[in-house]
């Protein structure tokens, strides 16, 4: 894999009044990597994010997106990356296709409708409306709808949130075929299982500084090499893995 960092942080900071939320912090993602952003609640990273993303101004530090300035091309920016909406921001009676029309406008792009819905496994919901899909569909279409502008850089906050333990399988897969494509994945989650099978690197956030920053086999391996071992003995299988072996591996289960 390349090294080219295509996001450089520097001793970023952010306050809220008197608060800090962002204390110096440091790091840079590389071309084509999935960089996980990991930490406990409130740490300070959809603040550190939306810095990058250009939707929230810093404090002090500086952060280039692609060689761009987030302060003087901060349009530019806009133009290649790509940022999951809220729900809120689907028209509800709009269906898919629509939706994704409605976006090109926005981008000024041209996007085929059914070639994005094929990207992500809907292309069978091109009628469907926002509202009559189920919560892994949802996802997976908020993850082609940061795709319509061809970004080189796509953002994922807590994408599998509230999903069953099938449709995390195939976000997963699906957010690989995506940076396999050549798009570079920034993701914050709070499942470490997900982190550890999908990132190759994540930065551990805590109280608004960066307290690690590694591939996941690093980390784990800098742990087991303090002495540390897990209390319980795992067994070979996890109700998981029943749950999965139930339920059936197909695209089509969700
Ligand atoms: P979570 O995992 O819960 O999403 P987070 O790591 O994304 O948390 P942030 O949302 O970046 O954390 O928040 C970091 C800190 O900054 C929190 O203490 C939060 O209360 C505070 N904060 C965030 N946004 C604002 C704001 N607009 N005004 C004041 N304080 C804020």
């Amino acid at each position: 894999m390349s090294k080219q960092p295509v996001i450089i942080v520097k001793n970023l900071r952010k306050s809220y009044g008197q608060f800090e939320a962002v204390k110096g912090v440091s790091f840079e993602v590389y071309e084509r990597e999935i960089f996980g952003l990991l930490g406990p609640n409130g740490a300070g990273k959809t603040t550190t994010l939306e810095i990058i993303e250009t939707l929230r101004e810093k404090s002090e530090g500086s952060v280039t997106v692609a060689g761009l300035n987030i302060e003087k091309e901060a349009n530019r920016i806009k133009q290649i990356i790509g940022v999951q909406l809220q729900a809120a921001g689907y028209y509800p009676s709009l269906t898919l296709v629509e939706l994704i029309r409605l976006f090109a406008g926005l981008y000024n792009v041209e996007a085929d409708p059914m070639e994005m819905l094929r990207k992500v496994g809907l292309e069978d919901k091109h009628k469907a409306k926002y509202k009559e899909l189920s919560g892994g569909q949802k996802q997976r279409f908020s993850i082609a709808t940061t795709l319509i502008n061809r970004p080189e850089i796509i953002f994922l906050d807590e994408p599998t949130t509230g999903l069953d333990p099938q449709a995390r399988r195939n976000l997963w897969e699906l957010i690989r075929q995506v940076r396999d494509g050549g798009t570079t994945v920034v993701i914050t989650t709070h499942y470490m299982d997900e982190a550890e099978q999908l990132c190759d690197r994540v930065a551990v956030m805590e109280s608004g500084q960066i307290i690690a920053l590694d591939s996941p086999d690093s980390l784990i391996d800098q742990l087991v090499s303090t002495g540390f071992e897990r209390k319980k003995e795992v067994k070979k299988a996890s109700l998981e893995d029943v749950f999965l072996q139930l339920t059936g591996h197909e695209w089509k289960a969700e």
